[in-house]
């Protein structure tokens, strides 16, 4: 069977694992232990023109301090989630160098989702939609605005992907 595989980056605690969770389980954990290592959840997802398609998403963690394992990961995968956390301007700077890394080592037509998460955090944000998309416009990446808390963003993100790379298929 061909393998669709997605990877999910960013910064540790930015809700990478959150994301997934809302979107396979529709839970929320406020406090959630970090993952060591890689999980890998199939999902099966709806395309916007009927049907679903399957998507073999990589949630990554530890390699947020081990950046050199990352490549791994992400060499032989269609697509990427790079989250940041809009309350961190730290966490927009390394979605940023994300971009970069995965630019340089991913295959050529790696289609990246810039995704800013927790946008339920109004008052405390840090990183304007304008500051986000502008820098996803300016690296061909898809910009995404979710909230795994109040799951805001999360199904169409999914959509998104997966019309995106059956599109390819
Ligand atoms: P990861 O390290 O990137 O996998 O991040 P986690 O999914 O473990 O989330 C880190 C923390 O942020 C946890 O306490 C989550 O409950 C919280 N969190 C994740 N997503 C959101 C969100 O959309 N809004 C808010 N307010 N908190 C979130
Ligand atoms: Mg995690």
């Amino acid at each position: 069977m061909i393998k669709h595989k997605i990877v999910l980056l960013g910064d540790a605690s930015v809700g990478k694992t959150s994301i997934i969770l809302r979107y396979s389980k529709n839970i929320f954990v406020p406090f959630q232990e970090s993952t060591i290592g890689a999980a890998f959840s199939q999902l099966n997802t709806p395309l916007s023109k009927g049907g679903t398609f399957r998507l073999d998403v990589w949630d990554t963690a530890g390699q947020e301090r081990y950046a050199s394992l990352a490549p791994m990961y992400y060499r032989d995968a269609q697509g990427a989630i790079i989250v940041y956390d809009v309350t961190s301007r730290d966490s927009f700077e390394r979605a940023r160098e994300w971009v970069r890394d995965v630019k340089a080592n991913a295959l050529p037509d790696l289609q990246i989702w810039l995704c800013a998460n927790k946008t339920d955090l109004t008052t405390q944000r840090r990183i304007t939609t304008d500051t986000g998309s502008l820098f996803a416009e300016e690296t061909s990446c898809k910009y995404a605005e979710t909230s795994a808390k109040s799951n805001v963003g999360i199904n169409e993100l999914f959509t998104s992907i997966a019309d995106a790379i059956s599109e390819r298929c």
